[in-house]
């Protein structure tokens, strides 16, 4: 197996995020390896189950989950000794936008946990297993257990 070049970790800010985050990190270490992190803001749009109707981000409220998810990603970044120009803030489909942040970045190697927000249900959860289909390089689904 060649080494690896560039390892991008997909952080979902979940508790077993550290784990996967641990994982990419001894990884880059082993292959002498740039390390990279993405988090995404998924654009799912909120809809209230009382009112029905889709309620749709107000500026403000746009900009203070960007603003909360940028000091998140930047603390985990800094942990691992990733700089910021290393560090990917996007909004969209999770599965998709990582796929196009590690094709536009050379990216060999995608790691992403198991599972994470979307739960145990699947066999591997929908985003993991979307980055699977989608990319073009490996992708690594390091193992979270249930517990
Ligand atoms: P899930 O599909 O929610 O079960 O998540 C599985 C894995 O995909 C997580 O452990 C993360 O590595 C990655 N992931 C999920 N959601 C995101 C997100 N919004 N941004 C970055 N990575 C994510």
């Amino acid at each position: 197996m060649g080494h690896y070049k560039h390892i991008l970790l997909a952080a979902d800010f979940t508790d077993h995020g550290s784990e996967v985050a641990d994982k990419a990190k001894e990884l880059a270490i082993a292959n002498q390896a740039e390390l990279s992190i993405v988090h995404i803001v998924d654009n799912l749009p909120i809809t209230d189950a009382t009112y029905g109707p889709i309620i749709p981000f107000d500026g403000d409220l746009s900009q203070q989950i960007m603003d909360a998810a940028k000091k998140r990603l930047s603390k985990i970044a800094e942990k691992l000794g990733i700089v910021e120009a290393k560090q990917w803030l996007e909004v969209g489909s999770p599965k998709l936008e990582i796929v196009r942040i590690a094709e536009e970045n050379d990216v060999d190697l995608i790691v992403v946990g198991s599972h994470g927000r979307h739960g145990f249900a699947l066999l591997l959860g929908s985003t993991a297993n979307g980055v699977l289909h989608h990319a073009q390089c490996d992708v690594l689904a390091v193992r979270i257990k249930n517990d």
